[in-house]
């Protein structure tokens, strides 16, 4: 090509570029594959609920009144819905206005579309919640610890909040809300908001939520349920049985809070409470602003377990401040909260503690690649949920590789450097939006050493496979004492024989995740013998026993794990005992009784993922 001509043909590229960019901005919230709303045109700002728990029939009904911003005159406003009947629609005051629900997509649930005038203001939907509402879960009075009362609570993240509140349900629309909710006397309604600690009389809440927050964290729950102040500005509700043996493991909260804030700045959100909820909540804890829902399996007695409040609190600044835009970019929100987690759990217990929490997570990163394959494109950081359902994602990827990445920065850059990158972060990205290739321009904005960047190469983390090789290596040598134990046993020395005097939680998982391949039917009982693993109230050295039950076959122990599955829905350790099982032909028939029995007390999200598992069909 003629060099004048190209010059000129450069220059005229570059003003059209230049002219499009003007002309054409770049919209305000980025594409969601998991929404059918339509923030860039309207966008709802706040939302105010009036609603009533009815137990008897297991329905939310009422209103919802969503405040709009309508910025290109459009009208319509697109919701997302899921199972929801739509009662009827008003527009400002009381106006009625014409709706539609659109064709139902797999995972998605239906568009609503309400027709508004260019100037509307205030949208009202009338509507109930139906049978098998993905966010909610109905307990019965025997399926609470205390067995009095029925229970109520919703799991919102990721697209469930549209299965109990029409509203535009994407990660990157915030707004405040308020609620007035009605139940029966006797139980506490509580939101992922102001609070009360006090049943009322007549079984009426009012409830506000002043900050602004996206879908995915709308939380309600409602049952027999008492508070404990554990500090200034944290506290715990639980059932009355519950109440104390909470407040004891989580008495460290406040200093928990205090080592954030020195790591990341002020916590924004006002109060920290947490709620134990029943046995069949799906995940480990939900970080629902100012009010972490939690499972009662991390009541292990002696604190073992709370570094999970160290997570759930983390996110009070990943995710919930600065939020992953949407779902294929998780790993904003987890990887960062992993890491975040083990720098408090490091303030708070020492480096050697931290050590052994990251080699776990190493483990389980190596894990998911095993089980992904190393190649595949489902280990790259963001992923590709286009057609998929976003709560099916293996958390070695978002959560430990995640972890791993912004480690190996840290070793990169130095810790100074990155805390204090990290530290700018939240404050220039507060209550606001990140995907990932936002965060890799912000990062390399602010970090001027070229040849830094180029042996970080964040890009092959994020948008690669695998373990990078630049990977930092995690070594732990209360791990190494671990390991030294497994080989002397190995090598037929007694049980009774090794040293594990004062061996922590992690330490025992190290050494079943550890434990040699094809042990006999003697070599498991003298284990269970000498060490108890399958009484333990420890919900994690149980699960991990509970597998090398399975992979050795160790029969005894066969009532263990039914009695295990049928006592907790915490996916985390449902997925893989019934993966396990289902793997070993001879098992298949005894996971499918379990899973029988089981399956109406677990929570949909848990159900939809172990239904997959056994190909069950209902
Ligand atoms: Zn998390």
């Amino acid at each position: 090509m003629n060099t004048r001509f190209f010059i000129l043909f450069s220059t005229l590229t570059f003003l059209i570029m230049i002219f499009q960019n003007c002309t054409n901005p770049k919209p305000e919230f980025s594409e969601d594959v998991h929404s059918f709303s339509n923030p860039n045109d309207v966008v709802v700002k706040h939302i105010d609920l009036d609603l009533n728990v009815d137990f008897a029939n297991k329905i939310i009904s009422g209103n919802a009144v969503l405040t709009i911003e309508n910025k290109t005159g459009a009208r319509e406003l697109l919701l997302d819905s899921r199972g929801l009947n739509i009662i009827d629609a008003f527009i400002d005051d009381a106006q009625s206005t014409n709706f539609k629900l659109g064709e139902s997509v797999e995972f998605l649930g239906q568009p609503l579309s309400v027709r508004i005038k260019s100037n509307t203001k205030k949208v009202t939907i009338e509507y109930e919640t139906t049978a098998g509402a993905a966010a909610l879960q109905w307990l019965e009075p025997p399926q609470t610890a205390d067995g009095i009362a029925p229970f109520l609570f919703t799991q919102s993240q990721a697209i469930h909040a549209r299965s109990w509140i029409p509203c535009q349900d994407t990660p990157g629309v915030r707004f405040s809300y308020s609620a007035k909710i009605k139940t029966e006397p006797g139980l506490l309604a509580l939101m992922s908001a102001e609070n009360p600690t006090k049943k009322t009389i007549d079984g009426v809440y009012e409830i506000k939520m002043t900050q602004p927050i996206p879908s995915y964290l709308l939380a309600l729950t409602v049952g027999d349920l008492e508070f404990q102040t554990l500090g200034e500005r944290s506290g715990i509700y639980a059932e009355p049985s519950v109440i104390n043996k909470a407040a004891k493991e989580f008495e460290d909260t406040e200093k928990m809070i205090a080592a954030a804030e020195k790591l990341y700045g002020p916590y924004q959100w006002e109060r920290y409470d947490m709620i134990v909820l029943p046995p069949s909540f799906p995940y480990g804890g939900m970080e629902n602003p100012r009010l972490t829902f939690l499972t009662p399996t991390v009541l292990a007695g002696d604190k073992s377990l709370v570094s999970i409040i160290a997570h759930e609190l983390a996110h009070s600044w990943s995710g919930n401040l600065v939020t992953n835009a949407n779902w294929n970019d998780f790993w904003i929100n987890e990887g960062f909260t992993t890491y975040l987690e083990h720098r408090i759990m490091e303030e708070l217990y020492g480096k050697d503690y931290a050590d052994m929490l990251a080699s776990l997570g190493y483990q389980d990163m190596v894990k998911a690649m095993e089980i992904l394959g190393y190649d595949s494109s489902d280990t790259h950081l963001q992923m590709n949920l286009k057609d998929r359902d976003p709560d099916e994602w293996e958390a070695g990827i978002p959560y430990d590789k995640g972890h791993f990445l912004l480690r190996t920065i840290e070793a990169k850059l130095g810790r100074e450097k990155w805390d204090s990158f990290v530290n700018e972060y939240f404050k220039k990205y507060a209550f606001k939006t990140m995907t990932s290739d936002k965060f890799i321009s912000y990062f390399e904005s602010q970090i001027s050493d070229k040849a830094l960047l180029d042996s970080l190469n964040i890009q092959a983390w994020i948008y690669g496979p695998g373990i990078p090789k630049n990977v930092v290596k995690v070594e732990s040598d209360a791990f190494t004492k671990v390991e030294a134990q497994i080989e002397t046993w190995g090598k037929g020395i007694p049980a009774s024989k090794l040293e594990t005097d004062n061996w922590t939680t992690h330490q025992w998982l190290h050494f079943l995740r550890n434990l040699p391949k094809g042990m006999n039917r003697d070599q498991m009982a003298e284990l269970e013998e000498w060490f108890g693993f399958t009484e333990t109230g420890n919900s994690e050295i149980k699960h991990e026993w509970l597998l090398r039950v399975i992979e050795n076959q160790y029969e005894p122990a066969y009532p263990a794990i039914e009695a295990f599955l049928t006592s907790m829905g915490r996916r985390k350790f449902l997925k893989p005992i019934y993966k396990k099982m289902y793997e070993q032909p001879e098992m298949v028939a005894f996971a499918k009784f379990i899973y029988q029995k089981a399956r109406p007390k677990y929570h949909p999200i848990s159900v939809d993922t172990i239904d997959r598992i056994l190909e069950w069909q209902g």
